[in-house]
């Protein structure tokens, strides 16, 4: 390929992707990441700039040295942005980060005068390739679960990697007295794989924020704040889906609805953030207790609902009279002084005049009242075939 027409594709398209980032940083509410990546497009570009004026300018400081430097900052500058986003405390204090600029500065343009300049842009390569090995740890830290954009980024910053590993390798093989036409080459696959792997790299960027916020908004929409359960919304949403899939394969199913006893006592005694330590440590208790197909959720204050696919009343009453077991068995401690907190709870199997699970929570809400009513820490099923009364107790 034309090795000019080659720079100017990289110098055009890293300034576009970099006014790109800034445009998006001011529409993201000023999110440094942003600006980082930004900085690293443009500085990017500055740097394959000077690199180019190799051929025309003899001034190795501005075309090695400083060329250089830019080549460098662009990786460092996209580990930053990766730092910012991921919520990391962002650098590398400044003063130990504004040391490290001087030392690379002082190093990148005294090295430029070294007569040698394979050497030294053995070195600098050496270096960026270090700059995108780290990247790529960061890479992984990113909060971006099981994403295509993630893998493609990680193996964008490898691939980077390798490839500044490869150049490093070249320039220490290459004699200074190589002829040009070798080196140009040299210079035109490095320029070619540059324009992959930056570009494809800095497109990537505002497409991982964007996934990244798509997920947390989406967590945010389906899960309670306080506890991380699901939330009354995700619940309906999931078990409506389960209660369907058992009518459908005719298997049992049953719901809890779990209610904290004398939960506005403990509010009063210990004051409201107690109260929502003690719902937080109920929320895990609960949760240790069910599989990993059970539905948990709090639906609202100190209520929980529980979907049970696959089991029937008998089973459902063992686990629900569990849970009451263990959530009277851990007390929250506060500063030694053990809070104690009960539930009670009211369940139902799926039967035939059930049309969602709406329906069976109404009567799994009958049953929790009557567990209240006969003293709370009870388990109560729903039973309507019983002649003498539609409902059952049986002490926790
Ligand atoms: P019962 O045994 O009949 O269920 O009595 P209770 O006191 O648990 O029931 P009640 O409905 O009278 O009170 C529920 C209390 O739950 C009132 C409210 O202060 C408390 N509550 C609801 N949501 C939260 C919350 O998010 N955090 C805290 N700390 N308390 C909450
Ligand atoms: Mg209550
Ligand atoms: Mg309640």
């Amino acid at each position: 390929m034309h090795l000019p027409t080659l720079i100017v594709i990289t110098l055009i398209l890293n300034a576009l992707l970099g006014l790109l980032m800034v445009v998006i940083y001011d529409l993201s509410k000023r999110k440094p990441c942003f600006l980082y990546w930004a900085l690293s497009c443009l500085v990017f570009s500055l740097g394959i700039a000077l690199a180019s004026a190799r051929v025309s300018i003899d001034l190795p400081v501005v075309t090695y040295g400083l060329a250089n430097l830019m080549l460098l900052s662009a990786p460092i500058l996209a580990i930053l942005g990766i730092r910012d986003f991921i919520g990391a405390d962002v650098p590398l204090r400044m003063t130990r980060s504004r040391s490290l600029s001087l030392f690379l500065l002082a190093s990148l343009l005294l090295g430029a005068s070294y007569p040698d300049k394979a050497v030294f842009s053995a070195v600098t390569s050496l270096l960026m390739a270090g700059c995108f090995a780290v990247g790529a740890l960061w890479i992984r830290q990113l909060p971006v679960r099981n994403t295509v954009p993630r893998l493609l980024l990680l193996t964008l910053y490898i691939a980077h990697a390798v490839v500044m590993l490869m150049l490093a390798g070249l320039s220490f093989g290459s004699a200074p007295e190589a002829s040009s036409g070798n080196r140009s080459w040299v210079y035109e696959l490095v320029l070619a794989s540059h324009i992959l792997l930056t570009t494809g790299t800095a497109m990537l960027f505002p497409l991982l924020v964007y996934v990244a916020t798509e997920q947390r908004l989406k967590r945010l929409a389906n899960q309670d704040e306080l506890t991380e359960l699901f939330n009354r919304r995700a619940y309906f949403n999931i078990s409506d889906n389960l209660f369907s899939e058992s009518v459908r394969v005719g298997t049992d199913f049953s719901v809890l609805m779990v209610d904290l006893d004398y939960f506005k006592q403990v509010n009063d005694q210990w004051g409201h953030a107690v109260g929502d330590q003690c719902l937080q440590l109920a929320a895990k208790t609960v949760q240790a207790q069910l599989r990993e197909q059970d539905i948990l959720a709090r639906l609202g204050g100190e209520e929980f609902a529980v979907t049970l696919p696959g089991i029937d009343a008998t089973e459902a009453e063992d686990i629900a009279q569990r849970l009451c077991r263990c959530l009277a068995l851990k007390p929250l401690m506060i500063n030694g002084q053990a809070i104690q907190i009960t539930a009670s709870v009211g369940g139902v199997q799926r039967r035939e005049d059930h049309t969602n699970v709406q329906d069976m929570l109404l009567q799994a809400d009958h049953a929790l009242y009557s567990a209240k009513s006969k003293g709370r820490n009870k388990v109560i099923f729903h039973h309507p075939v019983q002649p003498s009364g539609p409902e059952q107790g049986a002490p926790a």
